[in-house]
């Protein structure tokens, strides 16, 4: 009897059987608990706001855009960011102003400035101008606001700490926003970590903290694996409120 016939010989309620057993074999070598997690990927909104300028200069919206694809490059996939939407407004202010009144703890003039504005839902990008204060040889190009403890409450905090303050000469390297991202998803700068903790983040010889996004410096170039991971955490647990989606593969490694 050729194999073909033999399969046409098994009867219905036999293979039944057969497909019942081997689906009893299957769940009987398949863990009851699996330990498969599906790979979840959120998506940031992000929103731009071009302080001080009346008239449109096209220059800004493209470097925006760009910005935002590198931001995209520099995250690998961890993290999605989307461009949302840009505002232009001609109530301006210099940067370093802002930080130093940021410091002080005097927030009057960046509320008024910013709330009449401000978006909720997404990452709140502030473009303003800069200059290079007395004995410095460079300017400031960004800060990010925090919390420092109680992080569980950014959501019911919002939209006062989805904020990013950066100058127009930021956008034009692109490692400044990367940077300021780095801190608005809990990262912190190389030299703030102790040794244990610069260890768990990767960070374990004097190149890699050099080439590091969170460092200063020309040469700053990427993110450790740890901190992408850090930072996916940060946002999946504290920031959802400021996405557009999040995207889950079922696909098993
Ligand atoms: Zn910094």
């Amino acid at each position: 009897m050729s194999i073909k016939q033999a399969i046409s010989k098994i009867k219905f309620p036999n293979f039944c059987i057969a497909a019942t057993l081997l689906f009893f074999s299957f769940s009987a070598f398949t863990p009851a608990n699996q330990s498969f997690a599906p790979k979840q990927t959120p998506v940031l909104n992000v929103n731009f706001y071009m302080m001080g300028r009346e008239n449109l200069d096209t220059k800004v919206p493209l470097q925006i855009g760009e910005n935002i694809e590198f931001l995209n490059q520099e995250f690998e996939g961890e993290i999605l960011f989307e461009l949302n939407e840009i505002f232009m407004d001609s109530e301006g202010a210099y940067l370093p102003d802002l930080y130093h009144n940021f410091r002080k703890g005097a927030h009057a003039d960046i509320n008024e400035l910013v709330r009449p504005l401000e978006q909720k839902g997404g990452i709140n990008v502030y473009i303003f101008d800069t200059y290079c204060e007395e004995n410095s040889s460079a300017a400031l190009m960004g800060f990010t606001p925090r919390l420092k403890m109680r992080e569980e409450t950014y959501a019911t905090n919002s939209p006062k700490f989805d904020r990013i303050y950066i100058a127009y000469q930021g956008l034009e390297d692109m490692t400044t926003l990367v940077h300021e991202v780095g801190h608005f998803l809990g990262l912190k700068h190389p030299w703030e970590l102790g040794p244990g903790d610069k260890y768990q983040m990767g960070l374990r010889n004097a190149s890699e903290i050099n080439m590091n996004h969170m460092a200063y410096g020309a040469n700053v170039s990427s993110f450790t694996k740890q901190q992408l991971h850090k930072m996916k955490k940060h946002a999946m647990k504290y920031r959802t409120y400021l996405m557009s989606k999040i995207i889950t593969d079922l696909n098993r490694a």
